[in-house]
């Protein structure tokens, strides 16, 4: 009999649909595989680290269970750091950094973002400027304020909340937000930049920047390891490499065509898994001892939740956790930290534009 663990992926969420929101998936094909048990168990204990992060290498025995990696309190020490720095920058030369947020529509789940993005500001001192516009705008109007927001001296970073309406060319709007106010990254100049050697970018995009930052802080060794990243979307797996490569990582990029994944996943001291299937990742995919980053974030059935649903990650937690040496949780991982890294890029920007050091 095959054993549990080398089953093909039971529970596979078809990739989302470009617009609107993923599937949620069912828990009852995983009856019977540890990953049910690790989606309904709450995570381990949070680690505690130094101001600047644990210095430790995550590169520890098998036995051990892996650490955890706390995006949660990650977070808090970046926002901190970001509030006091804003404040020192207000002293000296009076400049306050400002992120503009064009939002289309009136998606319920957009909004939300848009409005913790908008407290995520406000905690930091960071000002926020928004320009809502109805859904059936025209590409022109939404240009219209990005030039406006391009050329307003007080705003230093411009997010355009996606996804946009159907009717519209995501690429044309995107590539209207003047480069040096990227914030989101996605300019195809700041990710041109990221992958060339001898330039950087003026942004990294958010999510893959929080993926280093917890790789970072955490003390991993990035030079000369082995890394894998599991899915290459523009907005998280590709950026996700070249940030590894730049960092001197020997990268492998895992897709939906890889012939056998789990074997090159296996040689990785360093994970990224970004593919949005609910516990893809097994335990026998991992190195003993490798740091896995989980950037999935998928719903699937839970009747034992008031909400009926849960959200897990990519990774299996329950069988991962027992191999790896280090591992982000869904949800408190990965998440928390992308908001963080565009308030980092937003006062980033203000900074190089009044050459504040
Ligand atoms: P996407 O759908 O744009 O890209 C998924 C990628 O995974 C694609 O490149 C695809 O080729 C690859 N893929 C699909 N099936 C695969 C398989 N079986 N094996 C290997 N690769 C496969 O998704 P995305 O926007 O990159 O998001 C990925 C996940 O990360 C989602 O769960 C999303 O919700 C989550 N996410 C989290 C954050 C955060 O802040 N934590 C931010 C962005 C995305």
């Amino acid at each position: 009999m095959v054993p549990a663990a080398r089953l093909p992926v039971p529970l596979a969420v078809r990739p989302p649909p470009p617009h609107g929101p993923r599937p949620i998936a069912s828990l009852r094909p995983l009856l019977g595989s540890p990953c049910i048990y690790a989606t309904l168990r709450p995570a381990a204990a949070p680690l505690v680290l130094t101001r600047r992060g644990a210095k430790e290498h995550a590169t520890i025995s098998a036995d051990a269970p892996a650490k955890v990696i706390d995006g949660k309190l990650v977070a808090k020490q970046v926002r901190e750091e970001i509030a006091v720095e804003v404040a020192r920058m207000k002293d000296a030369i009076g400049v306050v950094p400002g992120l503009a947020v064009i939002l289309v529509g009136s998606r319920k789940d957009s909004q939300t973002y848009v409005r913790n993005k908008k407290k995520a500001c406000e905690a930091v001192g960071i000002q926020s400027f928004e320009a809502n516009l109805p859904e059936d705008s025209s590409e022109e109007e939404v240009i219209k304020h990005i030039a406006s927001f391009n050329s307003d001296p007080s705003v230093h970073g411009i997010l355009v909340q996606l996804p946009l309406p159907r009717h519209m060319n995501d690429e044309n709007i995107l590539n209207a937000v003047g480069i040096e106010k990227d914030v989101d990254g996605f300019h195809p100049l700041n990710i041109g930049r990221l992958a060339m050697q001898g330039r950087d970018p003026f942004f990294v995009p958010c999510t893959p920047k929080g993926c280093m930052e917890l790789l970072h802080r955490h003390g991993v060794e990035i030079k000369g390891k082995r890394a894998v990243v599991i899915g290459r979307s523009n907005i998280v797996g590709m950026p996700a490499a070249l940030l590894l490569q730049k960092a001197n990582a020997t990268v492998s990029i895992v897709h939906s065509q890889t012939k056998n994944p789990e074997e090159i996943t296996r040689q990785a001291d360093i994970v990224i898994a970004a593919v949005g299937v609910a516990n893809l990742v097994r335990g026998n995919w991992i190195k003993p001892g490798a740091a896995i980053i989980d950037v999935g974030i998928n719903p699937v059935d839970d009747p034992e939740s008031p909400r009926g649903y849960r959200l897990v990650g990519d990774v299996c937690y329950e069988e991962a956790s027992k191999v790896a040496g280090a591992i982000t949780p869904v949800p408190g991982g990965v998440g928390p930290m992308t908001i963080a890294m565009l308030l980092a890029n937003t006062l980033e920007s203000a900074k190089r534009i009044h050459n504040f050091k």
